[in-house]
């Protein structure tokens, strides 16, 4: 197995010479997945099948566009079929349920994805329901939840499944290691912390009500950040050392929060005066001092969900057919 490392390095930080944190790179991590998928693509089209990924998508928002023409694209790389239905943004539950059991019946579907936020009029909560788990490729479905909740092979979802790839591919010891996930929404902070804890770590799992936050930081060996709070964990939450997963996506626009989230990093700072905003995760980047290893924001966590929504595609139309050869290396633990 090739881990993706990238070497220690020296920086200046103030007048001193201080060693940085490993750097986890996702593009390079996505891109050693690709390769893995690639060759399972080539001995499903060899037995006739070609994986598909139908993906629907409503309305104008532009970041939601942005998305699936990613996921889109991804596909086209890969290899894999894709669709896209763009139903009009006055669709009812009613329709929407009616194309949901269509994608379901349909048998060059394998995936089928439902682009969030979804039109007010329509309740997202039976929009999801309905979907087949079988091509829940989200990993969102109550059955697959519970799958994953039970240690059962099963489709999970995409973000927390690219963090364990991320520790995993990068050696990062996580059996017996003492893991603090921040954050517990469904589709992250909840599947993490399960997914850690089916890999044998010592998982706490602390959210907005959690008392000293820092505390629980900093007795751990590996923190995972996903909160939306734009620069939040600051070096004084991580134990020197520590592995540090940074999840959150936060654009700022505010000067003066560069000038202080960046102040020892003037080339981003530079950036951001010239865009006027700038991709921040929740941890802040003079973390990179003091973690053993860190995923920067961005080119970390991010590659890494639509890598892993091309894995459980694949993986969907190896399930459906009754194959369970891990469509990933390493794909089998992370589901277990
Ligand atoms: P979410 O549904 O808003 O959940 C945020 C969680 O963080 C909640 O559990 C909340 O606690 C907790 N939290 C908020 N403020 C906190 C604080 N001050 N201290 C401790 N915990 C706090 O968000 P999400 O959907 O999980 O996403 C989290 C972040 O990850 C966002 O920045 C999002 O953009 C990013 N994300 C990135 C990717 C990717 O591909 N890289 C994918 C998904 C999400 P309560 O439960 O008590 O409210």
């Amino acid at each position: 197995m090739m881990a993706v490392l990238f070497g220690t390095f020296l920086f200046c930080f103030g007048r001193e010479k201080a060693v940085a944190a490993r750097i986890l790179n996702g593009n390079a991590i996505r891109d050693e997945i690709y390769g893995d998928l690639a060759g399972t693509v080539a001995a499903l089209e060899s037995a006739g099948v070609r994986p598909g990924l139908a993906a629907v998508l409503v309305g104008d928002n532009p970041a939601s566009k942005l998305y699936v023409n990613s996921k889109i694209a991804a596909c086209q790389k890969l290899g894999l079929n894709s669709l896209l239905l763009t139903p009009p943004a006055t669709i009812s539950t009613s329709d929407f349920l009616t194309l949901v059991a269509e994608l379901n019946r349909r048998d060059d579907v394998d995936g089928i994805l439902v682009q969030m936020p979804l039109p007010p009029q329509v309740d997202a909560k039976r929009i999801l329901d309905a979907i087949e788990p079988a091509k829940d490729v989200d990993g969102f479905h109550p059955m697959n939840v519970g799958h994953l909740v039970a240690g059962r092979p099963t489709l999970v979802a995409c973000t927390p499944a690219g963090v364990m790839e991320i520790l995993r591919r990068s050696n990062i010891p996580i059996e017996g290691a003492n893991a603090v996930v921040l954050g517990r929404s469904d589709i992250v902070g909840k599947p993490m912390a399960l997914l850690l804890l089916h890999a044998n770590a010592t998982v706490t799992v602390c959210h907005s009500k959690t008392r000293d936050l820092a505390g629980h930081t900093r007795r751990a060996d590996i923190v995972v950040a996903a909160m939306g709070r734009a620069a939040m964990i600051t070096p004084d939450f991580i134990r020197p050392g520590a592995t540090v997963i940074d999840v959150g996506q936060n654009v700022i626009k505010d000067a003066a929060q560069a000038s202080q989230i960046f102040a020892n990093f003037p080339d981003k700072l530079d950036s951001f005066r010239a865009k006027g905003s700038a991709l921040v995760g929740d941890v802040h980047p003079d973390v990179v001092h003091v973690a053993g290893a860190c995923t920067p924001v961005p080119g970390g966590v991010g590659p890494l969900t639509i890598a892993m929504l091309m894995s459980n595609t694949v993986k969907a139309a190896q399930l459906r057919r009754g194959s369970l050869a891990p469509a990933v290396r390493g794909a089998r633990q992370s589901h277990a």
